[in-house]
């Protein structure tokens, strides 16, 4: 009999990976790393409680870090099967992953000097070294449509609007002549948003559901995207101050030098230095132009210079080294620093903030989801002081939350992607959502949808048929 076992994302919105066990073959879904507090990270140099040696297959929804950063420990735990995703996933995981890997390794070299041991983070999860590995086992699978990975496991893939090749995948389990269905949502993006395309509800007769509930309990905040990042921008610019944006340098990056770009053009803010801060920064136009059916762009390219190309801003720089990164401090004059962690649990942002917390004239910008435990929460929620390299760094700068640039579905985004189902699902877990918001969620569906649904609860094994 079929069966289910949620290593990650259950009770928390970090660490996805679902192991389903079928006719004798092992397939994972999503391998993630957790994000936020001690006991968090910690799981991550923990080892899994079944053997990767014994997993046949691995299936990605989409890139990011808390759905693939933990391939290069699979790997190095003995995994030898193929990691199958679509081919923009594929690029930007190999972009994500060593981003990741190297500022792990700056982070530990910071943590060794800093004797700041609060975390384990004294020594890398993994190394640049570690990821190559990785990057050989991966496969292309079709952007949509079906993907048979073997003669138990079908896949179709259904674009999720969330980041370029997001998915939700329609998982077709054939054992001994019986057909179970489970679909994994992914992460759901925006209806109506520029740039991506809208989600697009599998069209399922599900068996079983997994569904994400990062904001299962709330909307964003209503208001012009574009209008209030002019506000912030000019605010910001006019008392001499900077801005510093947590997030890595692909994705949410892209819709922010998209507004800033259009802003720009109309005049409505001054044209400010943007710095991207990123061993892997790159002009992310190059992936939008090459994976085209995942946006609505135009491009008009008339010259070398990036004229009309809608993603970057007029004074536009891109860091690679440490030594460069440094060099922003030196800058007084106002601009604007993208650089990671997104939810500041590591990375680059944690010398940028150290040097322009303390400054009330300048402002931090979190758009982002937040987990429990994470720097980023603890900013969002009024902190006073934060702990940087082992010191408490007086908060001092304005801290803006802009919800309106979440990648994320809101409550209701995510209800009318469920009523996008034909029948309803036997039954829906939720996962990758917070105790509090998935709760939430399975209220709003009980109520309103009259569906069965639980919270994932982590390392649970539930049957599937
Ligand atoms: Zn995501």
């Amino acid at each position: 009999m079929a069966k289910l076992t949620f290593l990650g994302a259950a009770g928390t919105v970090t660490g996805s990976k679902y192991l389903i066990e079928a006719a004798g073959k092992h397939l994972l879904v999503d391998c993630g790393i957790f994000q936020g507090s001690d006991e968090l990270s910690n799981r991550n140099y923990q080892p899994l409680s079944s053997d990767p040696k014994t997993f046949d297959y691995v299936v990605l929804t989409h890139a990011h870090l808390d759905h693939t950063g933990w391939l290069p420990r699979l790997v190095k735990s003995g995994y030898r099967g193929p990691i199958y995703a679509n081919p923009a996933t594929i690029e930007l995981t190999t972009l994500l992953l060593k981003d990741s890997a190297h500022l792990q390794e700056e982070d530990a070299l910071q943590a060794q000097k800093h004797k700041d041991h609060r975390h384990s983070d004294a020594e890398p999860l993994y190394t640049s070294e570690d990821v190559d590995p990785v990057l050989q086992r991966m496969k292309p699978m079709p952007r949509s449509g079906l993907f048979d990975i073997s003669p138990e496991f079908h896949i179709v893939s259904y674009d999720a609007g969330h980041i370029l090749g997001s998915s939700s995948l329609e998982l077709t389990i054939t054992e001994t002549a019986k057909k179970t269905i489970v679909v994994f949502s992914g992460d759901i993006g925006r209806y109506d948003q520029p740039i991506l395309n809208d989600p697009v509800t599998p069209p399922s007769k599900a068996d079983v559901l997994l569904c994400e509930s990062t904001y299962g309990d709330r909307d964003h905040e209503p208001g012009n995207a574009p209008e209030l990042l002019a506000e912030i921008v000019n605010r910001v610019a006019k008392r001499g101050g900077s801005i510093v944006i947590p997030a890595f340098a692909i994705g949410r990056t892209q819709t922010f030098m998209y507004y800033l770009r259009q802003l720009e053009d109309q005049q409505k803010i001054p044209k400010l230095p943007v710095y991207v801060d990123s061993p892997m920064a790159l002009s992310a136009t190059d992936l939008y132009l090459k994976y085209k059916e995942d946006h609505d762009l135009e491009y008009a390219r008339v010259d070398n210079d990036g004229k009309g190309d809608p993603l970057d801003v007029h004074q536009f720089h891109l860091t690679r080294t440490a030594d460069e990164s440094k060099q922003i401090n030196n800058v007084k004059t106002p601009c604007i620093i993208v650089a990671a962690s997104g939810m500041v649990t590591g990375g680059r942002v944690m010398h940028h903030l150290a040097q322009r917390l303390p400054d009330a004239r300048n402002a931090v910008i979190l758009a982002g989801f937040q987990a429990q435990g994470t720097r980023g929460r603890a900013l969002q929620e009024g902190a006073k002081t934060l702990r940087l390299y082992g010191q408490e760094v007086p908060v001092n700068a304005e801290i803006v939350e802009l919800g309106q640039f979440s990648a994320h579905a809101g409550k209701s985004e995510l209800l009318r992607w469920l009523r996008g189902f034909p029948t309803p699902p036997k039954q829906t877990y939720l996962v990758h959502g917070e105790p509090a918001a998935a709760q939430s969620l399975q209220g709003s569906i009980q109520q309103q949808l009259k569906w069965n649904a639980s919270v994932a609860r982590y390392l649970n094994t539930v049957t599937l048929s």
